[in-house]
């Protein structure tokens, strides 16, 4: 099977294992980015805790522009490298405010899939993951975002080598319409059974498309061959 069709079969049996996704609550796209920001390298746990942490003490986006930049820090300090992320956060407000005028990326959605990525590469510690989440969550836009959970399972499944950039080799991969759906469920099964020790590949419903999987079932670790 080509990789094209194992992305298939992979979206079906997902969809079939975990049904059909409910639609994300719909979210400003600067509040996205913003979470995303926090997102990265740390657990979701603690990127909800710091983002809840940050709207208390901050409740408009101007606030945390504006704010020093050690107060944002100890608002977001459950996410860790809080210094760094705030200076971050500050900086991206910043430029979204003097090059738009105002704290919003509503105008993204006037601008073709191409500029809409290139402006939000653009901007200071944004990368492809975190570009791409903003434009698949908050406007619908066809992309699809790799977290290490997706790089681990379609790694696994024999997707891609690990080498290179996965968002530019799986694209292609994904059916047209499938990667929320698909971006979300690959989440869920690298949280729950794809994990990245011991994964429970006896119970995977991707296992007869595994090559990892099938290997693992066939010789456990610590199992004997003669
Ligand atoms: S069969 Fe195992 S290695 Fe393959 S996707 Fe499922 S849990 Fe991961």
């Amino acid at each position: 099977m080509n990789p094209k069709d194992r992305m298939t079969a992979v979206a079906r049996r997902l969809r079939t294992h975990y049904g059909p996704v409910r639609p994300p609550r719909p979210e400003p796209p600067l509040d996205l980015l913003v979470r995303t920001i926090l997102s990265q390298h740390t657990s979701d746990r603690n990127r909800d805790a710091a983002y809840a942490q940050l709207r208390e003490a901050f409740p408009t986006w101007d606030w945390v522009a504006t704010a020093r930049t050690k107060a944002v820090a100890d608002a977001i300090r459950g996410a860790g490298l809080h210094h760094q992320r705030a200076a971050r956060i500050q900086d991206v407000l910043h430029r979204v405010q003097d090059e738009r005028g105002t704290l919003s990326l509503d105008f993204l959605a006037k601008l073709s899939d191409d500029r809409a990525v290139e402006w939000l590469l653009s901007l200071p510690g944004v990368g492809k993951k975190t570009a791409y989440v903003v434009l698949l969550f908050g406007f619908g836009r066809p992309f699809f975002p790799v977290d290490t959970h997706i790089a681990r399972v379609t790694q696994r499944l024999g997707l891609w080598d690990g080498r290179g950039d996965p968002h530019n080799l799986l694209a292609p991969l994904v059916p047209p319409g499938a990667e929320l759906e698909l971006h979300l469920q690959l989440i869920r099964l690298g949280r729950e059974l794809c994990r990245p020790r011991a994964p429970r590949c006896p119970d995977c419903p991707l296992l007869g498309l595994c090559p990892s999987g099938k290997q693992s079932v066939q010789s456990p670790p610590g199992k004997e061959t003669r």
